[in-house]
């Protein structure tokens, strides 16, 4: 038997469309707006309708061509209502305010100092979220809802089943943070950078990616025939815990020799630390001290490298070789057309990082040869996380 058509629910998805037509390629007419989505023009003017009652479109005249009619271009009412985007990593909590077009008003990078207890984290979110909504004057039902991205395994319930750069193990994160917090919460993984660069990189409608990502972590998120790829566990992309030196050093997963053990941002800190103390001539033992976060200890390489520092270099190619040699699994694997290079680490070694996946081609890739893929770096850079959390919350709103 078919069943029947929940309209409530046509009309909600249709509104989604329309306003995320609008949030990717900005304000356009309605006959614009009917074409690019299918809808018939009673259809387009009904949605449009419906959204303007709710304030979350304003319709204004656009510039006339040759003397014509000024045409109504619909917009997004930036202030139609607001998302909040969080980053948990290991070193901050960033809590960021967003506006319903998807821009940032204002972030707040709140340093963890080693103590990344859930409870220390809970803390900071909840008291950042409140002093920025008092901030800016925004009650909290204008709130849409509060996404939070981290690294690691998360249940469809919220909880993060393991974090590997964090060090937590079934955390009730979403049930911690609803109980304090005014909207909705909903517990994303690192998979919604993804959507930050496809917001700022309209252009980018490949159905094939492959992006990788070396940060604190190191993951990849894969879109096959069009489909962002979840798995059956929400663990598709752990490229990061590929073997890559057997009985190596010990992962945050526990295991010996991961990719990420190798070469994340505080993998590599750390192994510069013991090189240092041991003896390693370079002139990294100026600048690198003990209390650097990873973030800053990575710029201190980056440095280093472009002075020609001959240990910097041998570890960028240190880097980079690993890295290549995982990206090329990953690419017989799910044979993507473009690769998305992106993290705080990867930002500095970009060329390097795409030279070694190119050299790695023909001994590494399958049919090299005759497949065209091209390698890009990523364009969302500035807190990609918070950007992708509050787009993901944006994305699933219309207000009922
Ligand atoms: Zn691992």
């Amino acid at each position: 038997m078919k069943k029947p058509i929940d309209l409530k629910h046509l009309a909600a998805r249709n509104e989604q469309l329309i306003i995320s037509l609008l949030r990717k390629h900005g304000p356009m007419s309605q006959a614009q707006l009917r074409k690019m989505a299918s809808l018939s023009s009673s259809t387009a003017s009904y949605i449009v309708g419906r959204l303007r009652s709710k304030q979350l479109i304003t319709e204004t005249q656009g510039k006339s061509k040759n003397r014509g009619p000024k045409p109504v271009l619909v917009t997004i009412n930036p202030t139609g209502c607001f998302a909040i985007g969080i980053e948990i990593n290991p070193n901050t909590a960033i809590v960021g305010l967003f506006d319903f077009t998807g821009r940032s008003i204002e972030e707040i990078t709140t340093p963890l100092a080693n103590n990344h207890s859930p409870q220390n984290v809970c803390n900071i979110i909840e008291i950042n979220l409140r002093g920025l909504l008092a901030k800016h004057d925004i009650a909290p039902d204008s709130l849409a809802g509060i996404g939070v991205a981290l690294s690691g395994s998360i249940t469809p319930d919220g909880t993060v089943e393991l974090s590997s750069p964090l060090a937590w193990k079934s955390v009730p994160l979403k049930k911690l943070l609803q109980n304090r917090l005014p909207a909705p919460v909903t517990i994303c993984t690192t998979r919604v950078r993804l959507l930050a660069e496809m917001e700022i990189e309209p252009d980018a409608s490949y159905d094939n990616v492959l992006y990788l990502n070396i940060a604190d972590g190191v993951g990849s998120h894969v879109i096959i025939d069009g489909k962002l790829l979840h798995g059956s566990a929400n663990r598709t992309g752990e490229i990061g815990h590929i073997i890559v030196t057997p009985n190596g050093p010990t992962c945050g997963c526990g295991h010996k020799g991961c990719l990420e053990a190798i070469i994340s941002a505080p993998a590599i800190t750390k192994k510069m630390q013991k090189d240092i103390a041991n003896g390693t001539s370079t002139t990294l033992t100026k600048t690198l001290t003990p209390e650097d976060t990873p973030q800053l200890a990575i710029e201190k390489l980056a440095q280093a490298a472009k002075e020609n520092d001959p240990y910097a270099l041998s570890i960028r190619t240190f880097i980079a070789d690993h890295f290549a040699q995982a990206a090329a699994i990953a690419i017989n694997f799910c044979d993507p057309e473009i690769i998305i290079i992106a993290g705080y680490l990867s930002k500095h070694f970009y060329p390097h990082l795409k030279a070694a996946i190119e050299k790695s081609f023909p001994t590494n890739v399958y049919d090299s040869e005759t497949r065209k893929i091209k390698i890009k770096p990523a364009k969302a850079t500035k807190n990609p996380l918070t950007t992708g959390a509050a787009i993901t919350i944006l994305q699933n709103t219309t207000k009922p």
